[in-house]
């Protein structure tokens, strides 16, 4: 449901209105109220319900409600007579407490791609015991979402061509040893995107992406929480280097064009793991050469662990 809009561009007149719809209003901050700002009046009892279904989503995601307070908060609304999308979330607050949780990730569609996504095991920093840990989290591999953006797309080998014939990409495509070593193969080039993300005041995202130069439709591959980035000594190089050795072998998969017959971890995959075991080995019917990586100064002196302007040692 809340997946349903563009977290980029306002659909609805009062957003635009309010502010951009990744910043949520924060009624308290707002001096003299928003009423002076825009017609709350004019909104229908179908679009109330679906923000009232917004906000109590975007709390829970903020982590300023509990996975409980939001089911009870949608049950008390919905046995008060509201109806529309958060009905769904809605649980008794009789109801088991290991409930709640579940409900949740099924009402807000957050396990219906389980099979897409793989699980890494990483470093990070636990505020609970205030000291260095691990957590598993879940990735998407760059090699199985650009494979499935070539299925979808048969015209692109003819693009591919065409931009090849045009000289269309600079000499680090041309020159890339995967397009050297394979002639007249279909090779696209990929590029790498880290870019930092604020979620809330306190906390904020570091986002990877991956995504084919000849479409540049951008793919989210992983996402750390900057809160549970390693703080051992490291400057967060520990869970970052993770994600980088997680994305070194997908990327290797695309320069080879097969599918892997080992998980980024090294264990082979076996019956149990579906269609990555089915495919191992099998060719993608392409490959791909990483030809830019891609993000602000921050994420290159932080997440890259290059030296900063500030460095002594900086050429
Ligand atoms: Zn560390």
């Amino acid at each position: 449901m809340a997946s349903s809009h563009s977290w980029e561009v306002p659909d609805r007149a009062w957003d635009r209105e309010i502010g951009p719809v990744d910043v949520p209003p924060d009624w308290d901050d707002v001096e003299g109220g928003s009423d002076d700002e825009a017609d709350l009046s004019i909104l229908t009892e179908e679009e109330c319900q679906e923000e009232f279904s917004k906000m109590l989503t975007e709390h829970y995601f903020a982590g300023k409600l509990s996975a409980r307070s939001t089911c009870v908060i949608a049950y008390w609304a919905q046995r008060s007579g509201l109806r529309g999308p958060a009905v769904e979330l809605a649980m008794p607050p009789t109801s088991a407490s290991g409930h709640f949780q579940r409900h949740l990730d099924k009402a807000l569609g957050l396990k219906a791609h389980d099979e897409k996504l793989c699980k890494i095991v990483m470093p990070c920093y636990s505020k609970h015991s205030a000291c260095r840990d691990s957590r598993e989290i879940c990735v998407l591999p760059p090699h199985e979402v650009l494979y499935e953006e070539v299925q979808q797309q048969p015209s692109m080998r003819d693009m591919l061509q065409q931009k090849i014939d045009t000289k269309e990409w600079a000499n680090v495509y041309a020159n890339h040893r995967v397009v050297l070593d394979n002639p007249g193969e279909e090779v696209y080039p990929i590029a790498l995107f880290v870019d930092g993300v604020p979620f809330t005041q306190r906390d904020s995202l570091l986002a990877f992406y991956s995504y084919n130069l000849l479409t540049g439709i951008k793919h989210l591959n992983a996402v750390l929480r900057k809160s549970q980035i390693c703080r051992c000594g490291c400057r967060g190089w520990c869970t970052v280097s993770a994600v980088f050795r997680f994305l070194a072998w997908s990327f290797s998969c695309l320069a080879s064009g097969t599918f892997p017959a080992n998980d980024a971890a090294g264990n082979a995959f076996t019956a149990k793991d579906g269609d990555r075991f089915a495919r191992s080995g099998q060719t993608l019917g392409f490959r791909g050469a990483v030809v830019q990586v891609k993000g602000d100064c921050a994420e290159f002196s932080h997440s890259f662990g290059f030296a900063s302007w500030k460095s002594n040692q900086f050429p």
